[in-house]
């Protein structure tokens, strides 16, 4: 008991009683633990108890934005509209505790000040800014990722006599406008959803804009009729489909890219977007708006064209034309009317960036015109300036882990956790909705339950299987962190100031929050974690301990999204489809790839092979030559693949390295075994030493390149090159070369299989073209020196068969003294490189192997 007389010992504490806690509360009492909620405000709802500022809505439809747990909820309560507003979804947050009769494990009006693990009673030590203190053996902090405002941090805040409002501490008995000189600060979504309605209301109101925000028309009113069809005709499939949705809301994805229709097309979508309104009308008609920032710019000048159509003044038009950041990598705003707002007598726009704030006055807001200090007088001011979102409910709370580590202290350049829910050195400590986990880039309620299920079963099995604590490992925590930043690192997000990254907040780390990977992604990594073991985990018992360690989703995201989309083609083993087969499977999927960037000039013509002529393709650039050679062999086991079959690979490399790339055929297996291939890569090389002015290169610089069977031939080449002294070459790129034929190396069993090249595609190739490889000239590795071969620059996959034989001939080359340039490419495959276009994690691995070659002629 504690001082107060309440019980003071669980199972689990819960911080919070939002959605989270509430939901939390329902599934621990259904388990039969002892839980209790602690909650800092007099009553449920969280975020609906405190943003009660005029126009508040939810922005995700209220069909979707509503708990699925309780089927028969689902059926007695009825939205009034598509966006219910705040006081509308707190009754049902409201009405949610009183009918599972929730409020009894709550303690309203407490707030947590402090937790600290005491290692030796194996228990959370929780108290209250009352000074209670609670002690459990689990803690769930569901504290919300938006629950504590941000200060205004403008000189003088604090100095104004007139009533100061904060959007997200909105007074309860709401806020008479009328006939007052009205100021809001900020452009967000809260502003965004008030100004309209304060405007309405008020003599005058100015808008104060440091950052101009996309908004989208809400076109609020009855639920749309084929949504509510489709979710009646099955409501839980309709959740289920959310559940496995990339955003927790069943939308179809778009699979056509913003570029690759006409500009009629394109805008005639985004027209449908625009009225169809919300989130996801425009924002999701086109696949590549978070990822190619061309792409996102049409749409970002559609909405801007939207703006200046809608805003009668220019000036103020463009002043709230978004240009500083791409279109959705900042939250989109959804809006009833906000832009026509501007429109009014009574509303003035004042653009931060021309005229900052000096300061705030007793009487109002001075800021800084181009005649000198304006003073403007207000007798409200509205801070509608955001949150420390995120991190800043968690760190708020002094959390104090095993050996007395602070929470805040482990965070101070950034959170660290283990999918989004554990931290290292915190056991038993779980997080919904934290840092790392897809929650604000979601629908929220779809995240949300997706923890609170995946948190409760795992304190229920923990409970069956006789475990006491639970804490990640650092491999796994670091392993997770590396893929949220990734996953990051391949959109437009991180382009954005925005929340997201901290921004907003002064001192705050700037590192992106969220997990882009997609709701979806997410619960397979979560249910998979649970499924392995509890992967990345350490369990321990009174009867021992349990730690299957490792890191989960080690795979770059966009290659294993490629990976799981070819697996559910269930397209046959090449293998399996013989040599003429094999040719027309790779001609028929080469079609479907996109071209690759221009340039110059493409010229197809023949060389003399070594019996007969064979086919090559020339890259030429459109600057002015003459330009330094790359002489290139083509992947495809030395059995599929011809002169242009790496087309928009060339194409790349010619357009990052300003060389020309001469694309040569050569002869293959099983028709022409070894060594007709290295005997045509030979004759290729030695034509164009000899050819290279007249086809416009620079015979004093020529470097040979190849992929796979083609990274094989170039390093065969140079040895031939060194040993018949000439043609000179001033280096070898090598990307994911087969170098050993001998298929002894770990990694063709450890990347067996899943990764398009199979172990036994590998073997198949082998058979085709040189089934006793063990002469130099098939596996390069083999040879007797590799002193004085051209600078090497080796690129090779993680998940490869052939990484280990790519690693080992540049180990291999280094001991022998040639300069090296070697990059294992974490998380790509041996087909991900020349996936130029269609895949976005390779890119930099492509600009760094440009990087080499240049470096080959500088
Ligand atoms: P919260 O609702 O934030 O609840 C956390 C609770 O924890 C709060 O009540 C707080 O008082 C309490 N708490 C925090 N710290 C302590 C402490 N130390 N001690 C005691 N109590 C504490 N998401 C969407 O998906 N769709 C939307 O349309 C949407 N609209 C939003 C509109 C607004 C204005 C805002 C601010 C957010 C919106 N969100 C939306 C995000 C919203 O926060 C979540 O959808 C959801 O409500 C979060 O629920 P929660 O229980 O996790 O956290
Ligand atoms: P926000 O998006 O962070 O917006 C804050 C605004 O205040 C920004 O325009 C910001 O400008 C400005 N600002 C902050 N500090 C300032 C300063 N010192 N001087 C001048 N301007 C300053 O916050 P929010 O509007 O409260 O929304 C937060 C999140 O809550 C949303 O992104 C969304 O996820 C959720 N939300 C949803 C809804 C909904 O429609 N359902 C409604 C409200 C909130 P800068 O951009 O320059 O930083």
């Amino acid at each position: 008991m504690s001082d107060s007389g309440e019980r003071s010992e669980f199972d689990v504490v819960v911080v919070g009683a939002g959605m989270a806690g509430l939901y939390l509360l329902k599934r621990l009492r259904d388990q039969g633990m002892s839980a209790v909620a602690l909650e800092a405000a007099d009553d449920v709802g969280g975020t609906w108890y405190w943003n009660r500022y005029p126009g508040a809505r939810c922005d995700v439809p209220s069909l979707d934005y509503s708990f699925s747990w309780d089927p028969e909820l689902e059926q007695e309560w009825e939205w009034s509209e598509k966006y219910a507003t705040q006081p509308e979804i707190l009754r049902y947050l409201q009405h949610v505790a009183d009918k599972h009769d929730l409020r009894r494990d709550i303690r309203f009006e407490t707030r947590v000040a402090a937790a600290r693990w005491d290692d030796e009673a194996q228990r959370w030590r929780i108290g209250t800014e009352g000074g209670d203190e609670l002690v459990a053996q689990h803690y769930v902090m569901a504290t919300g990722c938006l629950s504590v405002p941000k200060d205004a941090d403008i000189p003088g805040a604090d100095r104004f006599s007139g009533p100061t409002y904060y959007t997200g501490r909105w007074p309860h008995e709401g806020v008479d406008f009328t006939g007052r000189r009205v100021a809001v600060i900020g452009t967000g979504s809260s502003a965004i959803q008030s100004i309209p309605i304060i405007a309405a209301q008020a003599e005058q109101l100015t808008v104060f804009q440091r950052t101009a925000n996309f908004s989208v028309p809400a076109h609020n009113g009855p639920t749309d009729a084929d949504k509510r069809a489709q979710y009646e005709a099955d409501p839980a499939a309709y959740r289920e489909a959310a559940r496995w949705s990339a955003v927790g809301v069943p939308i179809e994805p778009s699979e056509i890219s913003a570029l690759a229709v006409s500009d009629e097309e394109r805008d005639a979508a985004y027209e449908r977007g625009w009225q169809e309104g919300g989130l996801f009308g425009l924002s999701s008609k086109f696949n590549d708006l978070l990822v190619n920032p061309v792409a996102n710019d049409t749409a970002a000048e559609f909405v801007r064209n939207k703006i200046r159509s809608i805003v009668d003044d220019p000036v103020t038009a463009e002043t709230l034309c978004p240009n500083t950041f791409p279109l959705s990598t900042k939250r989109l705003c959804v809006d009833t009317d906000y832009y026509a707002t501007y429109n009014r007598d009574n509303v003035r726009l004042v653009d931060l960036r021309e005229t900052p704030i000096e300061t705030i006055t007793e009487r109002g807001i001075d800021i800084a015109g181009t005649g000198g200090t304006e003073h403007l007088e207000f007798d409200d001011i509205v801070f509608a300036v955001g949150f420390d979102a995120m991190t800043g409910p968690i760190v708020s709370v002094d959390i104090e882990g095993r050996n007395g580590v602070s929470l805040k202290e482990k965070w101070a350049d950034g959170p660290q956790t283990y999918l989004g829910l554990t931290s290292v050195g915190f056991p038993n400590l779980f997080i919904i909705t934290g840092p790392g986990s897809p929650s604000v880039l979601s629908n929220m309620v779809v995240s949300i339950e997706q923890h609170v299920e995946w948190v409760t079963e795992t304190i229920e099995r923990m409970r069956k299987d006789g475990f006491t604590t639970i804490e990640p490992t650092p491999t796994a925590e670091a392993g997770w962190g590396q893929h949220v930043n990734d996953c990051a690192d391949i959109t437009l997000f991180p382009q954005a100031a925005s929340w997201y990254m901290g921004a907003n907040v002064p001192g705050k780390p700037r590192v992106f929050l969220p997990y882009v990977g997609g709701v979806d992604n997410y619960r397979d990594t979560c249910d998979r974690v649970t499924a392995e073991g509890f992967l990345g985990f350490r369990l321990v018992g009174d009867d021992g301990e349990q730690c299957n360690d490792g890191v989960v989703n080690r795979l770059q995201h966009d290659v294993a999204t490629m990976l799981k989309l070819m697996a559910e083609l269930e397209l046959p083993p090449i293998e399996t489809l013989g040599a003429a087969g094999a040719r027309e499977f790779m001609a028929a999927t080469n079609v479907m790839r996109p071209p690759g960037p221009d340039v110059g000039e493409i010229v197809d013509g023949t060389y003399p092979g070594a019996d007969g002529d064979l086919a090559y393709r020339l890259y030429r650039p459109a600057t002015p030559g003459p330009h330094p050679v790359v002489v290139y062999y083509h992947g495809g086991g030395w059995v599929i693949g011809d002169a242009i079959s790496d087309d928009p690979f060339c194409r790349d490399l010619c357009d990052r390295t300003g060389a020309l790339v001469i694309s040569v055929d050569y002869r293959h297996g099983p028709e022409a075994p070894y060594p007709a291939a290295a005997d045509d890569a030979w004759a290729a090389l030695r034509w164009v030493g000899e050819h290279a002015a007249e086809l416009g290169g620079d015979p004093e610089r020529i470097a040979v390149a190849g992929w796979s069977a083609g990274g094989n031939l170039a390093a065969v080449v140079s040895q031939l090159a060194r040993d018949n002294g000439g043609p000179a070459l001033v280096g070898q790129l090598l990307v994911c070369p087969a170098t050993d034929l001998s298929k002894q190396h770990p990694s063709i069993h450890e990347n067996a299989e899943g990764y398009v090249l199979t172990k036994s595609l590998m073997e198949w190739f082998i058979e085709q073209y040189a089934p006793d490889g063990s002469s130099p000239l098939a596996s390069p590795l083999l040879a007797d020196s590799l002193a004085d071969l051209p600078p090497a620059a080796v690129f090779t996959a993680e998940f490869d068969p052939l990484r280990d034989e790519g690693n080992a001939y540049a180990k291999a080359l280094e001991d022998a003294g040639v300069p090296v340039t070697h990059e294992e490419c974490r998380g790509q495959t041996h087909t991900a490189f020349h996936a130029v276009d269609a895949l976005i994690s390779p890119t930099p691995h492509r600009a760094d192997m440009a990087d080499a070659v240049n470096r080959f002629f500088a």
